[in-house]
């Protein structure tokens, strides 16, 4: 076997995958259609995604969300994008969705998560791929509307619905605006992640930490000026959760082959790594891909790529139990493809 049919086949885990961002272009076409809604001009649907700037990119994303409308749209762009997961290697998915972007076309909350969880038992019963689901708070609305939106996630808990994020421009939208959304998300019972050092500084990763008390870290690219709250992670090993391929469109980083790039130099530091790939048909990738260009591009080894598989594992929020079975299972099974390379 190839190195990269090898790494598509290695179990995984995908933590940080944003629903409206995993929409295939042609879906996306055919849900727009169905809604009337107007689309930009495109010969072939794959067009469709094909952006100059982050402007663009994020009208992109606002048209995409506003397409998702009812029940069936929800349980068909999550059971496609948990289809391409699957074909990725991925066995656990935590899915971030953003329910305040299709507020804006006046679904319901409940109608949202009647569709994404149906769409979730589906890719469970035929894919044997496990997965939970994630709301994220939009950081531009502000901190009053956050504890609305998790008083509004806490209502309404379903049995898959096991955390809280926080995304969206990170600039004028620090981490210490939501302490009071991520406090009550505390008390009942929701884990808790925020991006946080993609475009910010160090300190808001040191903050999301600190006041907001999350878990994990989303991106967190920007620690690798911080030297102390490096060390400070690399021994509290709060797992990030990195993103290759956007960070050469979202972050500083933009050279993946740089031995400088921040996920060098944070793996070298000994944090604790996650792969993931944000928004894959966006970009032309899904997560396999993402393994591929840590190890053709970045020059990472396949033992590093085992360990960040297994990272998943850590970073997961599932009980310890499942977690060590997961652990056996898949190191046995890491270890078996890898040796079949050639
Ligand atoms: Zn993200």
């Amino acid at each position: 076997m190839t190195i990269d049919e090898v790494l598509r086949q290695m179990p995984k885990t995908e933590l940080h995958l944003h629903l409206e961002g995993a929409v295939d272009s042609l879906t996306f076409a055919e849900l727009a259609t169905k809604h009337g809604l107007e689309l930009p001009p495109h010969s072939s649907a794959s067009d469709l995604y094909e952006y100059d700037t982050l402007a663009d990119f994020l009208k992109v994303y606002s048209l995409v969300s506003h397409a998702i409308r009812d029940r069936d749209d929800f349980q068909r762009v999550t059971y496609e994008c948990l289809e391409r997961c699957a074909h990725s290697g991925a066995r656990y998915v935590e899915l971030f969705f953003s329910p305040e972007s299709h507020f804006e076309a006046g679904v319901e909350y409940g109608a949202m998560l009647d569709g994404v969880l149906q769409g979730m038992e589906d890719a469970e019963t035929d894919l044997n791929l496990v997965s939970n689901l994630v709301p994220a708070i939009n950081r531009e609305l502000g901190g009053v509307r956050a504890v609305e939106f998790v008083q509004m996630v806490a209502d309404d808990r379903r049995d898959r619905v096991i955390g809280v994020g926080l995304d969206f421009n990170e600039v004028g939208y620090p981490p210490e605006h939501f302490v009071e959304a991520f406090r009550l998300a505390t008390q009942v019972g929701l884990c808790r992640t925020s991006h946080a050092g993609e475009v910010g500084p160090a300190a808001n990763v040191r903050t999301g930490i600190e006041l907001l008390g999350c878990q994990r870290v989303d991106h967190g690219y920007n620690i690798v000026d911080d030297p102390v709250l490096v060390e400070e992670c690399v021994v509290s090993q709060i797992p990030f959760t990195v993103c290759p391929t956007t960070t050469t469109y979202t972050s500083s980083f933009r050279d993946l082959a740089d031995p400088n790039h921040a996920i060098r130099q944070m793996a070298s530091a000994g944090l604790k790594l996650t792969i993931n790939s944000d928004d894959p048909p966006m970009f032309g990738i899904d997560l396999a891909m993402e393994y591929c260009t840590l190890y053709h591009i970045m020059g990472f080894t396949p033992e590093e790529l085992r360990e960040f598989a297994l990272n998943g594992i850590d970073a997961a929020w599932v009980d310890d139990q499942t977690k060590s079975e997961w652990r056996a299972a898949w190191s046995d099974e890491i270890d078996k493809l890898l040796a079949q390379v050639t």
